[in-house]
């Protein structure tokens, strides 16, 4: 049967990945519409090979550009943050794989949930933000939800071994990222290139930045308690440098049931858009034996603050999640434009969720309220620390 996409982000890491795993999988996967925020060049390059019937650059100031490049071609150009609903929206589209990073995919993931989609979701702020909402908006509407972050394609793998009330807990993998051997004094040195190099995976910058806070952990813990409604304290995080075990569940009989594999996102990318099938593709084969051990220890919680928070969030859950995420994406560019130190960033996210007075039940408005003025807080101190 066809299966027609659009993918929202598929200039970055995950969107280019996708286009491998839709080339493998052949005709009956087909894009119907792309996006980038400005790389509007490699936009052009994709649509001409991939022809869709629609793109979107969601920085509106590169539209006229993207329309010089796309003159000869019959595509329809959106353009504008609002862009993204429109293709989420599409009639034709079945399923919606979000690979845009950050707070701004929240609006296209609620809508393409709305309009009872199959989503792929890599795109992991807009649970952290709004999980219940969207988790809602998909039941309600007959939309289906599929995990492309490697931990929760794992967990919902392994939770086909048993029904959700049979589970006991949840275990997250963590390589770790670049620091897990330093202590607290030496993340206090840490250099931009340092945090940017990431020893397993080859992601977009904000992501690596938040594997090497560990934040991105954290925002996974708020991620799974949502995606799979389990309760916090039912998640457990374990460093496994190697990133093989892509994460565990652990049932009540005491069987653990992982998912392993090279780590590789095409395997991941290509479960949410083939689920419930499995297929050949051209993710990596694993070889064990080549392997020959894999490691777990518990992680250091002094040395990674973020991730202490990131359980204290997960319980609280409303705005301070809002915050948590907001605060860390403000903070993230700071770093990125080498305004503030790699440390600055937890502690920026810690004093904002200190000041916010947290409210539980609270509209999209107000979620947006608290994500506002958590990036003017930390935008202003940015200048003092
Ligand atoms: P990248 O930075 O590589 O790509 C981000 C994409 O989003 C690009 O297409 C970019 O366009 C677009 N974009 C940037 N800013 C905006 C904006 N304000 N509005 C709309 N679109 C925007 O990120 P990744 O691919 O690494 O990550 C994407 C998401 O997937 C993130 O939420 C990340 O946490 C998650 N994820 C990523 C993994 C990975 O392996 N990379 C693994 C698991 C989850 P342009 O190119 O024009 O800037
Ligand atoms: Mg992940």
């Amino acid at each position: 049967m066809l299966k027609q996409i659009a993918i929202l982000g598929s200039t970055g890491s995950v969107g280019r990945n996708a286009l491998r795993v839709i080339d493998a999988l052949g005709p009956q996967y087909q894009i119907i519409a792309l996006s980038a925020h400005s790389n509007v060049l490699l936009l052009a390059e994709q649509a001409r090979r991939y022809k869709p019937g629609f793109v979107a650059v969601t920085n509106a100031d590169y539209a006229e550009q993207l329309g010089e490049l796309l003159g000869d071609q019959d595509i329809e150009i959106l353009a504008g943050p609002d862009s993204l609903i429109e293709i989420a929206e599409l009639e034709d589209v079945d399923i919606v794989l979000t690979a845009v990073v950050g707070a701004a995919g929240l609006p296209a993931v609620l809508a393409a949930a709305r309009s009872g989609k199959q989503l792929a979701i890599a795109n992991k702020e807009p649970f952290v933000i709004a999980g219940d909402l969207l988790i809602g908006e998909a039941k309600r509407n007959g939309g289906t939800i599929l995990p492309v972050d490697s931990e929760h394609s794992a967990i919902f793998q392994a939770m086909q071994s048993g029904n959700p009330e049979e589970v006991n807990k949840i275990i997250l993998t963590a390589s770790g990222g670049p620091f897990r051997k330093a202590s607290a004094e030496d993340i206090r040195n840490v250099t931009l290139e340092q945090a940017l190099s990431h020893p397993v995976w080859d992601m977009g910058p904000k992501i690596t930045i938040d594997s090497a806070t560990m934040m991105n952990k954290a925002f996974e813990i708020i991620e799974a308690r949502w995606l799979f409604d389990m309760p916090v304290e039912k998640i457990e995080v374990l460093i496994h440098p190697e990133s093989i075990v892509h994460s565990l569940v652990e049932f009540v009989d005491g069987s653990v049931i992982a998912q392993l594999g090279e780590p590789d996102m095409c395997l991941p990318i290509q479960y949410a858009l083939t689920y419930p099938a499995r297929v050949a593709g051209i993710a990596k084969r694993l070889r064990l034996e080549e392997i020959s051990k894999l490691t777990f220890e518990r992680p250091n919680l002094e040395t990674f603050r973020a991730l202490s928070l990131g359980f204290e969030v997960a319980r609280t859950g409303g705005t301070a999640a809002v915050v948590f995420n907001a605060a860390n994406e403000a903070a993230v560019e700071e770093f990125l434009a080498g305004r503030i130190k790699f440390v600055n960033i937890v502690e920026l996210i810690e004093h904002c969720l200190n000041k916010h007075n947290v409210k539980t039940t609270v509209s999209l408005e107000e979620l947006l309220e608290a994500d506002a003025w958590a990036r003017r807080e930390v935008t202003e101190l940015a200048y003092s620390v």
